[in-house]
This record gives structure tokens, sequence and C-alpha cells, in this order.
């Protein structure tokens, strides 16, 4: 079901391990552009009737209104099942465990006397929260996306998710009872590239946001990266990866179950195992054939793990091991080995790193108290998950005595004759009487 590429024996160079030569789903961002862009664009045209338009063609349901009710969301908290009220109410305390802990503090720095810049952070002002609801449906990601934002002081936050044919054009109900259970009220019933533009340019019954954050298939990546600039996004987030990280003492009946658990969300989610050891694949070929079996979305799981995004890499060791998850730079990597954290603290590259036995990504998906909107297809090299770092901005307050100024105009008018931008200097010596 899933493919092997063997590496064992081949160059691993000093710099790296060529990204080609491992598994990764097609993803073609910019293709999907071609698709977005005419969709942004008539939004910012047509406003909300546009975006009423698209719902009913992509989601098969036409609503009268975007904005989801409140009596809506509250009779969504009334029929919420006790048992994933619970779950939910518990996920979201573990999150603010984790994410208050995050804030950060001003910091203010005396560069000489009289002379201190300050690192102050603020709050992004208003954000969009996109929260999937095609294949799946993800309160979860109501949590993911909502809990940050609030602990990073964000005043206004909205949120954004599909609507669904069976429940009469409202998003899912558990995603707007997790909506209530935040305390969020500003919800609307549109998804994909129409929920970013509409974020984006604002409508009648939406303001314009500051920022978008949030998972989402291809069309909402696209949107994203189109409108970037316009709106702040967070990293990429498309469809999600594990890759594992395990030596002959992992169990392969877990290793199985968290390869098929991710595999599960899409049939382009990827499935990696990187192992030392050839009985341990053996092993976990076996696990994934009976589990697959059983499990309630086996096509999807069977169409994911057997894509070319999907594969099983032997190499001889595990230094080998560790080079190919830097280059794959997985959104989720489990290290299953021997001394696992001693391993997991040479990976420089994952959007999040699970260790040992015990901890598998499906935790980290719901009740560890991290963030799952992670970085994918590779962008994890470069960018970080969500966090209340995401809806903060460090501004830089400058604050100079005459003295401190004095002390450095000389420098100032130097510098800026170099660059021939003397007006910059006079700026300066204007304050001393036009000399220094
Ligand atoms: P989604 O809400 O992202 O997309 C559904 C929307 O796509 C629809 O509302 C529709 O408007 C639009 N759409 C569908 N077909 C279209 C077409 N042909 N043209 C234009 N627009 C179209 O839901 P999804 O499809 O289930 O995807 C969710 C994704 O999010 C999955 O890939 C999942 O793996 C991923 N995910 C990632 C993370 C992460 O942190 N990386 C977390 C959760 C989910």
């Amino acid at each position: 079901m899933i493919s092997r590429i063997d590496l064992r024996g081949a160059a691993f160079p000093e710099g790296g391990i060529d990204r080609d030569l491992l598994p990764r789903a097609e993803f073609d961002v910019e293709a999907a552009l071609e698709t977005v862009r005419p969709i942004c664009d008539d939004v910012r045209h047509r406003g909300g009737e546009a975006v009423i338009d698209y719902g009913e063609r992509f989601d098969g349901v036409r609503v009268e209104r975007l904005r989801v009710a409140d009596k809506a969301i509250a009779e969504a908290l009334d029929g919420l099942d006790p048992d994933v009220r619970a779950a939910l109410e518990e996920s979201i305390r573990r999150a603010r465990i984790v994410h208050r802990e995050q804030r950060r503090t001003d910091v203010t720095t005396q560069v000489v006397p009289g002379g201190t810049v300050t690192e102050k952070w603020v709050p992004v002002q208003r954000v969009g929260l996109y929260v999937p609801g095609g294949l799946a449906v993800y309160p979860s990601s109501v949590v993911m996306n909502v809990v940050p934002a609030q602990e990073a002081g964000v005043g206004g936050v909205a949120v954004a998710s599909p609507p669904q044919k069976d429940f009469g054009g409202l998003p899912h109900p558990t995603v707007l009872a997790a909506c209530a259970l935040l305390g969020v009220d500003e919800v609307y019933a549109t998804g994909g590239a129409q929920a970013v533009a509409m974020f984006a340019y604002g409508t009648d019954e939406c303001r314009p946001v500051n920022l978008v954050t949030g998972p989402g298939n291809i069309y909402v990546a696209a949107a994203k990266r189109l409108l970037k600039g316009r709106i702040g996004i967070d990293a990429e987030a498309g469809p999600t990866e594990i890759a594992i990280l395990a030596d002959a003492s992992a169990d392969p009946g877990y290793v199985a179950a968290d390869l098929i658990s991710q595999a599960e969300h899409d049939p382009l989610a990827a499935a990696v195992l990187v192992t030392t050891s050839p009985e341990l694949a053996d092993a976990v070929d076996g696990e994934l054939a009976t589990r697959v079996a059983a499990t309630k979305h086996r096509d999807r799981i069977t169409a994911a793990l057997s894509g070319r995004q999907s594969a099983t890499v032997l190499v001889d060791t595990l230094d080998q091991g560790l080079d190919v998850v830097d280059a794959y730079a997985a959104e989720h990597l489990e290290i299953q080995t021997r001394d696992a954290a001693a391993v997991a603290a040479r990976v420089r590259n994952a959007g999040a790193i699970f260790v040992g036995p015990h901890a598998p990504v499906s935790l980290g998906d719901y009740c560890a108290g991290s963030n799952h909107v992670l970085p994918t297809g590779g962008c994890a090299c470069h960018s970080s998950g969500l966090s209340v770092q995401s809806f903060l901005r460090g501004i830089h307050v400058v604050d100079y005595s005459r003295d401190a100024l004095a002390e450095v105009a000389g420098h100032v008018v130097t510098l800026a004759n170099a660059e021939d931008l003397p007006a910059h200097g006079e700026a300066v010596t204007a304050r001393f009487g036009g000399a220094l």
C-alpha cells in the first residue's frame, strides 16, 4: 500500500540530502491561483452576493445571509453532545495554558544614557480565522485559531467556515458550538477562496480584517497567497503531513496507527516513515493492511497512503534518518526511537515534534495544548505554526534625549552623506542650530 524509497548506501552530502529524492504531495498552489483569482476579483467587485453565489456553486447551498445569527450559535451550543462539550472544554483549557505562556512582554533597552529603544508588542486589531469544512469538519481548528488570537489580545475575531448543505447552510453545529464556548459571536457561513476574499475586501456584512489565519485546502492556500499584502497571513497550512523517524525499538502497531490517523484527513495527506529497520518497515506494512481495512475512511486513507506523497524511506543510520526528516521538514514529526528526546533535540526542521511512544500526533491535533495549525509542504524549514506570536506585531519605540542625539549626530550625518541623502543629516543638524 505504501511505496518504498531505499536510501541505504546512498550519498548523504554535507549540505543536506536533495529534497527531490523524497516524497511530497502534488499540491500546486501556483496552478490554483488561476482558479481563485476570478473568485477573489468577483468578491471584490460584487461583495456579499458573490460570496453567496460561490457558496451555492461549491458547497451546494445558497444562504440568505453570510453572518450566522446569535440564536443559531446559541442553539448549536444547547444541542452539543455533553461528552463533546467536555472534550472541547479540556482542549481549550490546555491550549490556553500553553498559549498564555507565549505572551510577550515589552523590552526596553538603554542604548546610551538618555537613549532607549523599546520593542512593544501590539496585537493585530482584527483577524479572520478560517475553519475548514469540506471533507471533514474541524471544531478543533476553531480552538487552535481562536485561543492564540484571544491570548494575544486581538480585539476583533471573526470566524468563517463553509456552509453545510445538511445543516441549512450554517457551518457545522459543532464548529458553531466551539465558537460559543470560546465567546466568539462573529461567524460567517462561507468557505474556500471566497471566504478569504470576504475577509480581505470586506462586504456589507463583514468588515475587512488585517490578518487571515487557519488551515484549508488548496483554494484557501491559493487565495491567502494571492491576497497576501492586503492582508497578513500565517504560514501555508495545506494537506496534512506526518513523518515518523523510527528504529527497531518502535512498536509497528503505533507507527501504522499514527500514519493512518493523518492519512484520514485528505487523499492528498502525506504519511512518511523513515527507518533504519527493514524489519520494522515490513511489520508496519502488515499492520497497515489490517488496520486500514478496518477503519471508517479506508478509501481516503488508501488514496493518501498509496499516493506518491507517502512512502517508507529506508536509511542505514539514525543520522541519515535525521538528514531525511530535516530535508522533508514535516508538518508533524514523530520520533519513535531509543532515547527519543535526545534524537528530537537534534531535529532542525518540523512544524511540531512528538517525542516517544506516548505522544501521537492525534494528541496534538486535539488536546496536548500545542497548536495544530502548522506549516506544510516543506514550509516548516522557514515558518512556524500558529501561536500568540502570529497575532502580534513588534513595534520599535525610539526615545532619545538631546544629549543622546548629540552624541551620535556626527555618525548619522556621515552615513547620510555616504548614501547621498544629505537631507537626512540636515534633519539632525537642524536640532543643533544647523551645525554640530
Ligand atoms: P476547506 O474548508 O479547506 O475547503 C472547502 C472549500 O473549498 C469549499 O467551501 C469551497 O468553497 C472550496 N472549493 C471546493 N472545490 C472547489 C473548486 N473546484 N474551486 C474552487 N473552490 C473550491 O475544507 P477541505 O477541503 O476539507 O480541506 C481542509 C484541509 O485542511 C485538508 O487538506 C486538511 O488536511 C487541512 N488541514 C490542515 C491543518 C494544518 O494545520 N496544516 C489542520 C487541519 C486541516
